[in-house]
Protein backbone atom coordinates (compact mmCIF):
# COMPACT_ATOMS: atom_id res chain seq x y z
CA UNK A 1 0.00 0.00 0.00
CA UNK A 2 1.52 3.45 -1.06
CA UNK A 3 1.02 6.30 1.10
CA UNK A 4 -0.27 10.08 0.44
CA UNK A 5 2.01 12.55 1.14
CA UNK A 6 0.45 15.46 2.12
CA UNK A 7 1.24 18.56 2.27
CA UNK A 8 0.52 21.48 5.58
CA UNK A 9 -0.23 24.79 4.63
CA UNK A 10 -2.24 27.11 6.02
CA UNK A 11 -2.14 25.38 9.60
CA UNK A 12 -3.67 22.64 8.24
CA UNK A 13 -2.18 18.90 6.27
CA UNK A 14 -3.70 18.82 3.04
CA UNK A 15 -4.04 15.71 0.29
CA UNK A 16 -3.80 16.95 -3.18
CA UNK A 17 -7.47 17.16 -5.26
CA UNK A 18 -5.57 15.48 -8.45
CA UNK A 19 -4.26 11.97 -9.82
CA UNK A 20 -0.73 11.74 -7.25
CA UNK A 21 2.73 11.24 -9.14
CA UNK A 22 4.56 8.34 -7.87
CA UNK A 23 7.37 7.96 -5.59
CA UNK A 24 9.09 4.53 -5.66
CA UNK A 25 11.83 2.76 -3.67
CA UNK A 26 14.92 2.79 -5.73
CA UNK A 27 16.38 -0.75 -4.79
CA UNK A 28 13.06 -2.92 -5.62
CA UNK A 29 11.19 -0.21 -7.82
CA UNK A 30 8.00 -0.85 -5.67
CA UNK A 31 5.81 2.37 -5.48
CA UNK A 32 6.24 3.56 -2.02
CA UNK A 33 4.21 7.03 -2.09
CA UNK A 34 2.41 9.83 -4.22
CA UNK A 35 2.73 13.32 -4.14
CA UNK A 36 -0.06 15.70 -5.72
CA UNK A 37 -0.40 19.76 -4.48
CA UNK A 38 -3.83 20.61 -6.51
CA UNK A 39 -6.06 22.19 -4.69
CA UNK A 40 -3.77 25.01 -2.67
CA UNK A 41 -4.21 28.30 -2.88
CA UNK A 42 -0.66 29.21 -3.28
CA UNK A 43 -1.60 32.75 -2.91
CA UNK A 44 -3.20 32.15 0.41
CA UNK A 45 -0.12 29.93 1.47
CA UNK A 46 2.09 32.93 1.11
CA UNK A 47 0.15 35.33 2.77
CA UNK A 48 -0.23 33.06 5.48
CA UNK A 49 3.69 33.09 5.83
CA UNK A 50 3.78 36.77 5.52
CA UNK A 51 1.10 38.03 7.89
CA UNK A 52 0.89 34.76 10.35
CA UNK A 53 4.83 33.43 10.38
CA UNK A 54 6.57 36.60 9.82
CA UNK A 55 5.26 38.46 13.12
CA UNK A 56 5.74 35.75 15.01
CA UNK A 57 9.36 35.28 14.40
CA UNK A 58 10.22 38.90 14.31
CA UNK A 59 8.60 38.91 17.96
CA UNK A 60 11.05 37.08 19.00
CA UNK A 61 14.81 37.80 19.60
CA UNK A 62 17.72 36.22 17.92
CA UNK A 63 19.02 34.52 20.34
CA UNK A 64 14.75 32.73 21.20
CA UNK A 65 15.09 31.74 17.40
CA UNK A 66 18.02 29.96 18.29
CA UNK A 67 16.93 27.88 20.90
CA UNK A 68 14.23 27.16 18.72
CA UNK A 69 16.70 25.71 16.46
CA UNK A 70 18.07 23.93 18.68
CA UNK A 71 15.23 22.33 20.36
CA UNK A 72 13.97 21.47 16.28
CA UNK A 73 17.14 20.01 15.76
CA UNK A 74 16.28 17.69 18.94
CA UNK A 75 12.78 16.95 17.91
CA UNK A 76 14.25 15.63 15.05
CA UNK A 77 17.15 13.59 16.29
CA UNK A 78 15.20 11.69 18.03
CA UNK A 79 13.15 9.80 15.23
CA UNK A 80 17.15 9.53 13.64
CA UNK A 81 16.30 5.72 13.03
CA UNK A 82 13.17 5.92 11.64
CA UNK A 83 14.52 8.35 9.18
CA UNK A 84 17.39 6.23 8.20
CA UNK A 85 15.32 3.75 7.36
CA UNK A 86 13.50 5.90 4.89
CA UNK A 87 16.16 7.11 3.92
CA UNK A 88 17.75 3.76 2.66
CA UNK A 89 14.68 2.86 1.23
CA UNK A 90 13.25 6.04 -0.87
CA UNK A 91 16.60 7.67 -1.53
CA UNK A 92 18.71 4.53 -2.24
CA UNK A 93 21.31 5.44 -0.15
CA UNK A 94 22.88 2.95 2.13
CA UNK A 95 22.64 4.07 6.30
CA UNK A 96 26.18 5.24 6.20
CA UNK A 97 25.67 7.60 3.38
CA UNK A 98 22.18 8.26 4.98
CA UNK A 99 23.27 9.82 7.79
CA UNK A 100 25.40 12.28 5.76
CA UNK A 101 21.64 14.18 5.08
CA UNK A 102 19.83 13.06 7.74
CA UNK A 103 22.85 13.86 10.86
CA UNK A 104 23.46 16.88 8.56
CA UNK A 105 19.96 18.42 9.02
CA UNK A 106 20.24 18.36 12.28
CA UNK A 107 23.38 19.13 12.92
CA UNK A 108 23.20 22.42 10.23
CA UNK A 109 20.55 23.08 13.00
CA UNK A 110 22.13 23.08 15.62
CA UNK A 111 25.13 25.07 14.55
CA UNK A 112 22.78 27.78 13.49
CA UNK A 113 21.60 28.01 17.51
CA UNK A 114 25.02 28.22 18.02
CA UNK A 115 25.70 31.52 15.55
CA UNK A 116 22.74 32.86 17.02
CA UNK A 117 24.87 33.39 20.11
CA UNK A 118 27.01 35.86 17.71
CA UNK A 119 23.97 38.01 17.37
CA UNK A 120 23.07 41.12 18.89
CA UNK A 121 19.64 41.74 21.66
CA UNK A 122 18.50 43.87 18.66
CA UNK A 123 16.03 43.30 16.37
CA UNK A 124 18.52 44.44 13.40
CA UNK A 125 21.93 43.35 13.01
CA UNK A 126 24.88 46.56 12.63
CA UNK A 127 26.96 46.32 9.41
CA UNK A 128 30.15 47.55 10.83
CA UNK A 129 31.03 50.90 11.94
CA UNK A 130 29.30 53.62 11.97
CA UNK A 131 30.91 56.85 9.50
CA UNK A 132 30.93 59.84 9.72
CA UNK A 133 29.64 61.74 6.60
CA UNK A 134 29.38 65.35 6.67
CA UNK A 135 31.68 68.05 7.85
CA UNK A 136 31.40 66.90 11.93
CA UNK A 137 30.56 63.64 13.12
CA UNK A 138 26.90 65.16 13.32
CA UNK A 139 26.36 63.45 10.45
CA UNK A 140 26.66 60.31 10.73
CA UNK A 141 25.62 56.76 8.34
CA UNK A 142 25.19 53.02 9.59
CA UNK A 143 24.38 50.21 7.78
CA UNK A 144 21.94 48.19 9.36
CA UNK A 145 20.38 44.17 8.12
CA UNK A 146 16.65 43.73 9.22
CA UNK A 147 14.61 40.63 7.85
CA UNK A 148 12.74 41.16 4.95
CA UNK A 149 8.58 40.69 5.64
CA UNK A 150 8.35 38.05 3.32
CA UNK A 151 8.08 34.60 2.90
CA UNK A 152 10.85 32.61 2.09
CA UNK A 153 10.46 29.51 -0.90
CA UNK A 154 12.54 26.74 -0.69
CA UNK A 155 13.17 25.00 -3.74
CA UNK A 156 14.87 21.83 -3.11
CA UNK A 157 16.45 19.08 -5.13
CA UNK A 158 16.12 15.41 -4.70
CA UNK A 159 19.29 14.28 -3.48
CA UNK A 160 19.75 15.59 0.28
CA UNK A 161 16.16 15.89 1.40
CA UNK A 162 16.77 16.22 4.95
CA UNK A 163 20.06 18.62 4.63
CA UNK A 164 18.93 20.99 1.52
CA UNK A 165 15.59 21.67 3.49
CA UNK A 166 16.88 22.44 7.04
CA UNK A 167 20.18 24.09 5.93
CA UNK A 168 17.76 26.85 4.43
CA UNK A 169 14.91 26.90 6.72
CA UNK A 170 17.92 27.48 9.75
CA UNK A 171 19.27 30.55 7.91
CA UNK A 172 15.24 32.05 7.03
CA UNK A 173 14.19 31.17 10.36
CA UNK A 174 16.63 32.59 12.39
CA UNK A 175 17.09 35.80 10.43
CA UNK A 176 12.95 35.89 11.25
CA UNK A 177 11.51 34.90 7.77
CA UNK A 178 8.80 32.13 7.34
CA UNK A 179 9.20 29.40 4.95
CA UNK A 180 7.78 27.55 2.58
CA UNK A 181 9.28 24.17 1.52
CA UNK A 182 9.51 22.10 -1.41
CA UNK A 183 11.53 18.74 -1.96
CA UNK A 184 12.26 17.50 -4.78
CA UNK A 185 9.81 14.50 -5.41
CA UNK A 186 11.70 10.99 -6.11
CA UNK A 187 12.81 11.56 -2.86
CA UNK A 188 9.92 13.59 -0.67
CA UNK A 189 8.89 10.84 1.90
CA UNK A 190 12.11 11.99 3.72
CA UNK A 191 11.56 15.41 4.17
CA UNK A 192 7.60 14.31 3.97
CA UNK A 193 8.45 12.76 7.50
CA UNK A 194 11.01 15.71 9.09
CA UNK A 195 8.00 18.30 8.21
CA UNK A 196 5.04 15.88 10.35
CA UNK A 197 8.19 15.96 12.91
CA UNK A 198 8.44 19.41 12.60
CA UNK A 199 5.08 20.67 12.85
CA UNK A 200 3.88 18.22 15.62
CA UNK A 201 6.92 19.06 18.17
CA UNK A 202 5.01 22.68 17.82
CA UNK A 203 8.58 24.41 18.76
CA UNK A 204 8.39 26.48 15.57
CA UNK A 205 5.39 29.23 15.89
CA UNK A 206 1.97 28.89 13.62
CA UNK A 207 2.88 30.23 9.98
CA UNK A 208 6.34 29.96 10.03
CA UNK A 209 6.81 26.48 8.16
CA UNK A 210 4.74 25.61 5.46
CA UNK A 211 5.52 22.29 3.36
CA UNK A 212 4.56 21.28 -0.12
CA UNK A 213 4.33 17.67 -1.43
CA UNK A 214 4.56 18.08 -5.52
CA UNK A 215 3.90 20.88 -7.39
CA UNK A 216 4.56 24.29 -6.58
CA UNK A 217 1.96 25.58 -8.91
CA UNK A 218 1.27 29.31 -9.56
CA UNK A 219 3.55 30.06 -6.50
CA UNK A 220 6.27 31.98 -8.62
CA UNK A 221 3.65 34.09 -9.86
CA UNK A 222 2.28 35.17 -6.50
CA UNK A 223 5.46 36.27 -5.09
CA UNK A 224 6.16 39.85 -3.49
CA UNK A 225 8.67 42.20 -3.39
CA UNK A 226 9.65 41.21 0.48
CA UNK A 227 9.72 37.42 -0.36
CA UNK A 228 13.00 35.43 -1.45
CA UNK A 229 13.54 32.45 -3.47
CA UNK A 230 16.40 30.17 -2.78
CA UNK A 231 16.87 27.27 -4.74
CA UNK A 232 18.79 24.08 -5.27
CA UNK A 233 18.72 21.56 -8.48
CA UNK A 234 19.57 21.60 -11.87
CA UNK A 235 20.80 24.42 -14.09
CA UNK A 236 18.05 24.09 -16.88
CA UNK A 237 15.56 24.24 -14.14
CA UNK A 238 17.27 26.79 -12.41
CA UNK A 239 17.25 29.34 -15.63
CA UNK A 240 13.30 28.49 -16.05
CA UNK A 241 12.42 29.82 -12.86
CA UNK A 242 15.28 32.56 -12.82
CA UNK A 243 12.85 33.54 -16.15
CA UNK A 244 9.37 34.08 -14.28
CA UNK A 245 8.01 37.24 -15.49
CA UNK A 246 6.01 38.06 -11.79
CA UNK A 247 9.68 37.36 -10.16
CA UNK A 248 11.46 39.62 -12.57
CA UNK A 249 8.92 42.39 -12.47
CA UNK A 250 8.35 42.70 -8.32
CA UNK A 251 12.75 41.66 -8.50
CA UNK A 252 12.43 38.39 -5.83
CA UNK A 253 15.31 38.12 -4.28
CA UNK A 254 16.84 34.59 -5.85
CA UNK A 255 19.47 32.42 -4.43
CA UNK A 256 20.56 29.68 -6.69
CA UNK A 257 22.55 26.48 -6.22
CA UNK A 258 22.98 24.64 -9.79
CA UNK A 259 24.93 22.04 -11.37
CA UNK A 260 28.87 21.68 -10.95
CA UNK A 261 31.82 20.20 -12.62
CA UNK A 262 34.01 19.93 -9.13
CA UNK A 263 37.88 19.24 -9.94
CA UNK A 264 40.52 17.64 -7.72
CA UNK A 265 44.04 18.41 -8.99
CA UNK A 266 46.81 16.33 -7.72
CA UNK A 267 50.31 18.56 -8.00
CA UNK A 268 53.29 17.09 -9.21
CA UNK A 269 55.10 17.43 -5.16
CA UNK A 270 52.24 15.02 -3.93
CA UNK A 271 54.87 12.07 -3.63
CA UNK A 272 53.40 8.54 -3.44
CA UNK A 273 52.90 7.14 -0.53
CA UNK A 274 52.85 10.69 0.89
CA UNK A 275 49.33 11.67 3.23
CA UNK A 276 48.69 14.35 0.81
CA UNK A 277 48.58 11.38 -2.16
CA UNK A 278 46.73 9.07 0.11
CA UNK A 279 43.89 11.80 0.95
CA UNK A 280 43.46 12.62 -2.91
CA UNK A 281 43.13 9.07 -3.58
CA UNK A 282 40.97 8.46 -0.70
CA UNK A 283 38.83 11.55 -1.19
CA UNK A 284 38.30 10.97 -5.12
CA UNK A 285 36.96 7.33 -4.72
CA UNK A 286 34.78 8.58 -1.64
CA UNK A 287 33.46 11.07 -3.71
CA UNK A 288 32.86 8.47 -6.57
CA UNK A 289 30.56 6.08 -4.24
CA UNK A 290 29.13 8.32 -1.65
CA UNK A 291 25.48 8.60 -2.24
CA UNK A 292 25.93 6.52 -5.41
CA UNK A 293 27.99 10.43 -6.71
CA UNK A 294 24.44 12.23 -6.07
CA UNK A 295 26.40 15.38 -4.24
CA UNK A 296 26.51 18.25 -5.70
CA UNK A 297 30.04 18.53 -4.48
CA UNK A 298 31.14 15.13 -5.55
CA UNK A 299 34.43 15.87 -7.69
CA UNK A 300 33.51 15.05 -11.63
CA UNK A 301 36.81 16.15 -12.96
CA UNK A 302 40.42 14.43 -11.98
CA UNK A 303 43.58 16.63 -12.87
CA UNK A 304 46.71 14.56 -12.72
CA UNK A 305 50.41 15.35 -13.67
CA UNK A 306 50.66 13.08 -17.27
CA UNK A 307 53.66 11.55 -16.12
CA UNK A 308 51.78 9.87 -12.65
CA UNK A 309 48.47 9.02 -14.87
CA UNK A 310 49.57 5.59 -15.02
CA UNK A 311 49.68 5.32 -10.47
CA UNK A 312 46.59 7.20 -10.30
CA UNK A 313 44.71 5.43 -12.67
CA UNK A 314 45.44 2.24 -10.99
CA UNK A 315 45.07 3.39 -7.78
CA UNK A 316 41.58 4.64 -8.02
CA UNK A 317 40.66 1.63 -10.12
CA UNK A 318 41.65 -0.79 -7.00
CA UNK A 319 39.93 1.50 -4.69
CA UNK A 320 36.63 1.43 -7.09
CA UNK A 321 36.89 -1.92 -7.59
CA UNK A 322 36.49 -2.57 -3.51
CA UNK A 323 33.31 -0.97 -3.65
CA UNK A 324 29.99 -3.25 -3.14
CA UNK A 325 27.08 -2.30 -5.15
CA UNK A 326 23.70 -3.64 -3.86
CA UNK A 327 20.43 -3.47 -1.77
CA UNK A 328 21.52 -0.78 1.05
CA UNK A 329 19.23 -2.41 3.24
CA UNK A 330 22.42 -5.03 3.21
CA UNK A 331 24.97 -4.22 5.83
CA UNK A 332 27.70 -5.15 3.28
CA UNK A 333 26.69 -2.84 0.57
CA UNK A 334 29.13 0.34 0.20
CA UNK A 335 27.11 1.90 -2.47
CA UNK A 336 23.20 1.71 -3.25
CA UNK A 337 21.07 2.74 -6.59
CA UNK A 338 20.22 6.04 -8.14
CA UNK A 339 17.69 7.39 -6.60
CA UNK A 340 15.21 6.98 -9.20
CA UNK A 341 14.31 5.67 -12.61
CA UNK A 342 15.20 9.75 -14.53
CA UNK A 343 18.70 9.56 -12.38
CA UNK A 344 19.36 6.14 -14.00
CA UNK A 345 18.31 7.50 -17.68
CA UNK A 346 20.33 10.59 -17.59
CA UNK A 347 22.93 8.99 -16.03
CA UNK A 348 23.83 6.12 -18.40
CA UNK A 349 23.66 8.86 -21.20
CA UNK A 350 26.50 11.07 -19.51
CA UNK A 351 28.54 8.17 -19.11
CA UNK A 352 27.67 7.26 -22.54
CA UNK A 353 28.77 10.44 -23.79
CA UNK A 354 32.05 10.62 -21.94
CA UNK A 355 32.91 7.21 -22.49
CA UNK A 356 32.77 8.49 -26.29
CA UNK A 357 35.14 11.22 -26.13
CA UNK A 358 37.91 9.22 -23.81
CA UNK A 359 38.59 5.68 -22.49
CA UNK A 360 36.52 3.06 -20.04
CA UNK A 361 38.65 2.19 -16.77
CA UNK A 362 36.24 0.82 -15.05
CA UNK A 363 32.16 0.88 -14.70
CA UNK A 364 29.86 2.11 -17.35
CA UNK A 365 27.16 2.59 -18.30
CA UNK A 366 24.77 -0.74 -18.28
CA UNK A 367 22.70 -1.51 -15.89
CA UNK A 368 24.34 -3.66 -12.83
CA UNK A 369 21.40 -5.77 -11.49
CA UNK A 370 17.96 -6.58 -12.91
CA UNK A 371 16.02 -4.63 -10.57
CA UNK A 372 16.97 -0.92 -9.03
CA UNK A 373 18.58 2.09 -10.44
CA UNK A 374 21.96 0.64 -10.07
CA UNK A 375 25.05 1.19 -12.21
CA UNK A 376 28.38 0.34 -11.29
CA UNK A 377 31.48 3.06 -10.16
CA UNK A 378 32.81 4.06 -13.44
CA UNK A 379 35.85 5.82 -14.12
CA UNK A 380 36.95 7.34 -17.60
CA UNK A 381 40.28 8.62 -19.26
CA UNK A 382 40.65 11.52 -21.22
CA UNK A 383 43.53 11.81 -23.54
CA UNK A 384 42.60 15.22 -24.34
CA UNK A 385 42.00 17.27 -21.35
CA UNK A 386 40.61 19.76 -23.25
CA UNK A 387 37.89 17.67 -25.15
CA UNK A 388 34.69 19.27 -24.62
CA UNK A 389 32.51 16.46 -23.57
CA UNK A 390 34.81 16.75 -20.00
CA UNK A 391 33.76 20.14 -19.32
CA UNK A 392 29.77 20.36 -20.89
CA UNK A 393 27.55 18.25 -18.46
CA UNK A 394 26.97 17.23 -15.00
CA UNK A 395 26.68 13.39 -14.56
CA UNK A 396 24.92 13.21 -11.17
CA UNK A 397 26.27 10.16 -10.68
CA UNK A 398 28.70 7.87 -9.28
CA UNK A 399 31.08 8.83 -12.40
CA UNK A 400 34.42 10.72 -12.99
CA UNK A 401 36.86 11.77 -15.09
CA UNK A 402 40.87 11.46 -15.46
CA UNK A 403 42.36 14.45 -16.89
CA UNK A 404 46.20 14.89 -17.90
CA UNK A 405 47.76 18.17 -17.55
CA UNK A 406 51.42 19.52 -17.31
CA UNK A 407 51.89 19.65 -13.43
CA UNK A 408 51.92 23.96 -13.72
CA UNK A 409 49.43 25.34 -11.03
CA UNK A 410 48.24 27.68 -13.95
CA UNK A 411 47.33 25.16 -16.63
CA UNK A 412 45.41 22.88 -13.99
CA UNK A 413 43.41 26.31 -13.03
CA UNK A 414 42.86 27.16 -17.16
CA UNK A 415 41.68 23.68 -17.29
CA UNK A 416 39.43 23.54 -14.42
CA UNK A 417 37.72 27.13 -15.62
CA UNK A 418 36.81 24.91 -18.34
CA UNK A 419 34.07 24.09 -15.97
CA UNK A 420 32.67 27.73 -16.36
CA UNK A 421 32.32 27.75 -12.42
CA UNK A 422 32.02 25.19 -9.58
CA UNK A 423 30.87 24.73 -6.13
CA UNK A 424 34.35 23.71 -4.77
CA UNK A 425 37.90 22.56 -5.85
CA UNK A 426 40.68 20.53 -4.46
CA UNK A 427 44.48 20.66 -4.67
CA UNK A 428 46.96 18.39 -3.04
CA UNK A 429 50.18 19.91 -2.51
CA UNK A 430 52.71 20.33 0.47
CA UNK A 431 54.02 23.16 -1.57
CA UNK A 432 53.26 26.66 -0.52
CA UNK A 433 53.86 28.41 -3.69
CA UNK A 434 52.10 25.90 -5.73
CA UNK A 435 49.01 26.21 -3.78
CA UNK A 436 49.18 29.83 -3.80
CA UNK A 437 49.22 30.41 -7.37
CA UNK A 438 46.32 27.42 -7.79
CA UNK A 439 44.24 28.89 -5.02
CA UNK A 440 44.25 32.77 -6.85
CA UNK A 441 44.40 31.27 -10.32
CA UNK A 442 41.13 29.24 -9.42
CA UNK A 443 39.51 31.39 -6.71
CA UNK A 444 37.45 33.47 -9.33
CA UNK A 445 35.61 30.67 -10.43
CA UNK A 446 34.68 28.29 -6.99
CA UNK A 447 32.49 29.48 -4.27
CA UNK A 448 35.29 26.90 -1.94
CA UNK A 449 38.72 25.72 -1.92
CA UNK A 450 40.06 22.95 -0.43
CA UNK A 451 43.86 22.08 0.19
CA UNK A 452 44.68 18.61 1.28
CA UNK A 453 48.46 18.61 2.49
CA UNK A 454 50.50 16.32 4.72
CA UNK A 455 49.98 18.52 7.70
CA UNK A 456 46.15 18.99 8.00
CA UNK A 457 45.41 15.20 6.35
CA UNK A 458 44.48 13.60 9.91
CA UNK A 459 42.32 16.25 11.00
CA UNK A 460 40.73 17.18 6.98
CA UNK A 461 36.83 16.48 6.40
CA UNK A 462 36.60 15.74 2.99
CA UNK A 463 35.94 18.41 0.35
CA UNK A 464 32.29 17.01 -0.60
CA UNK A 465 31.06 17.53 2.94
CA UNK A 466 29.27 21.18 2.84
CA UNK A 467 29.86 22.97 6.87
CA UNK A 468 27.54 25.38 8.07
CA UNK A 469 30.68 27.43 9.27
CA UNK A 470 31.77 27.79 5.80
CA UNK A 471 29.78 29.20 2.61
CA UNK A 472 28.22 26.93 0.29
CA UNK A 473 27.45 28.29 -3.57
CA UNK A 474 29.45 28.99 -6.50
CA UNK A 475 29.74 31.21 -9.63
CA UNK A 476 28.27 30.18 -13.52
CA UNK A 477 27.44 27.15 -13.78
CA UNK A 478 26.81 26.61 -10.19
CA UNK A 479 24.02 28.94 -9.79
CA UNK A 480 26.02 31.91 -8.39
CA UNK A 481 24.47 31.47 -5.28
CA UNK A 482 25.79 31.54 -1.28
CA UNK A 483 24.27 30.02 1.32
CA UNK A 484 25.41 29.05 5.10
CA UNK A 485 28.99 30.60 5.64
CA UNK A 486 27.95 30.95 9.35
CA UNK A 487 25.72 34.49 10.06
CA UNK A 488 26.77 35.17 6.31
CA UNK A 489 23.70 32.96 5.86
CA UNK A 490 21.24 35.11 7.03
CA UNK A 491 21.94 37.64 4.16
CA UNK A 492 19.37 36.46 1.44
CA UNK A 493 16.71 36.72 4.11
CA UNK A 494 17.70 40.18 5.36
CA UNK A 495 17.42 43.53 3.83
CA UNK A 496 21.05 45.58 4.45
CA UNK A 497 19.60 49.07 4.68
CA UNK A 498 21.87 52.40 5.35
CA UNK A 499 20.62 54.75 7.85
CA UNK A 500 22.03 58.23 7.84
CA UNK A 501 20.83 61.21 9.57
CA UNK A 502 21.95 63.00 13.67
CA UNK A 503 24.73 60.83 14.69
CA UNK A 504 22.82 61.20 18.55
CA UNK A 505 19.87 59.15 16.66
CA UNK A 506 21.59 57.21 14.00
CA UNK A 507 24.28 55.52 16.61
CA UNK A 508 22.62 55.67 19.64
CA UNK A 509 19.87 53.60 18.15
CA UNK A 510 21.38 51.59 16.05
CA UNK A 511 25.00 51.54 16.26
CA UNK A 512 26.86 47.93 16.60
CA UNK A 513 26.90 48.31 20.88
CA UNK A 514 23.26 49.84 20.60
CA UNK A 515 20.77 48.62 23.40
CA UNK A 516 17.49 46.87 22.45
CA UNK A 517 14.76 49.53 21.98
CA UNK A 518 14.23 49.88 18.23
CA UNK A 519 11.23 48.43 17.23
CA UNK A 520 10.52 46.01 14.59
P1 LIG B 1 15.72 19.52 -10.70
O1 LIG B 1 15.08 18.54 -11.58
O2 LIG B 1 16.17 20.81 -11.28
O3 LIG B 1 14.67 19.79 -9.53
C1 LIG B 1 14.99 20.60 -8.43
C2 LIG B 1 13.72 21.06 -7.76
O4 LIG B 1 13.01 21.93 -8.63
C3 LIG B 1 12.75 19.92 -7.42
O5 LIG B 1 12.14 20.19 -6.20
C4 LIG B 1 11.73 20.00 -8.57
O6 LIG B 1 10.49 19.47 -8.22
C5 LIG B 1 11.65 21.50 -8.74
N1 LIG B 1 11.14 21.95 -10.02
C6 LIG B 1 11.34 21.41 -11.25
N2 LIG B 1 10.71 22.17 -12.19
C7 LIG B 1 10.12 23.19 -11.53
C8 LIG B 1 9.31 24.30 -11.92
N3 LIG B 1 9.00 24.51 -13.21
N4 LIG B 1 8.83 25.14 -10.98
C9 LIG B 1 9.12 24.95 -9.67
N5 LIG B 1 9.89 23.91 -9.23
C10 LIG B 1 10.38 23.05 -10.14
O7 LIG B 1 16.98 18.91 -9.96
P2 LIG B 1 17.06 17.53 -9.17
O8 LIG B 1 17.05 16.44 -10.19
O9 LIG B 1 16.11 17.48 -8.05
O10 LIG B 1 18.52 17.63 -8.52
C11 LIG B 1 19.70 17.31 -9.20
C12 LIG B 1 20.42 18.55 -9.61
O11 LIG B 1 20.57 19.41 -8.49
C13 LIG B 1 21.81 18.27 -10.08
O12 LIG B 1 22.01 18.98 -11.27
C14 LIG B 1 22.70 18.82 -8.97
O13 LIG B 1 23.93 19.32 -9.41
C15 LIG B 1 21.88 19.90 -8.43
N6 LIG B 1 22.24 20.14 -7.02
C16 LIG B 1 22.92 21.28 -6.71
C17 LIG B 1 23.26 21.54 -5.40
C18 LIG B 1 24.00 22.79 -5.01
O14 LIG B 1 24.07 23.06 -3.83
N7 LIG B 1 24.53 23.54 -5.95
C19 LIG B 1 22.89 20.65 -4.40
C20 LIG B 1 22.20 19.50 -4.75
C21 LIG B 1 21.87 19.26 -6.08
P3 LIG B 1 10.06 17.98 -8.65
O15 LIG B 1 11.07 17.06 -8.10
O16 LIG B 1 8.71 17.84 -8.03
O17 LIG B 1 10.03 17.98 -10.15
Amino acid sequence: MTTTLQSYVQGAWHAGTGEGRPLYNATTEEPMATVNSDGIDFGAVLDHARSVGGPALRAMSFAERGAMLKALSGAIHEHREELLDLSVANTGTTRKDGKFDIDGATGTLAAYSYFAKELPDTPFIADGDGIQLGRTARFWGQHIWVPRHGAAVHINAFNFPAWNMMEKAACALLAGVPVIEKPGTPTAMVAWRIAQITVESGILPEGAYQFIAGSTGDLLDKMGPQDVLAFTGSSWTAAKLRSNENCIRNSVHMNIEADSLNAAVLAPDAEEGSEAWNLFLRNVALDIRQKTGQKCTAVRRVLVPSERMDDVRGEIEAQLAAVVTGDPVDSATTMGPLASASQLRDVRAGIEKLSGAGKLVCGGAEQVHDKGYFVAPTLIEAADADADAFHADEVFGPCASLLPYDGSAEEAARIVARGEGSLIGSVYSNDSAWVESAVLAMAPWHGRLWVGSDKMAEQSIPPGTVLPAMIHGGPGRAGGGEELGGIRGLADYMQRTAVQGFKGQVHGSFGASAPATATT
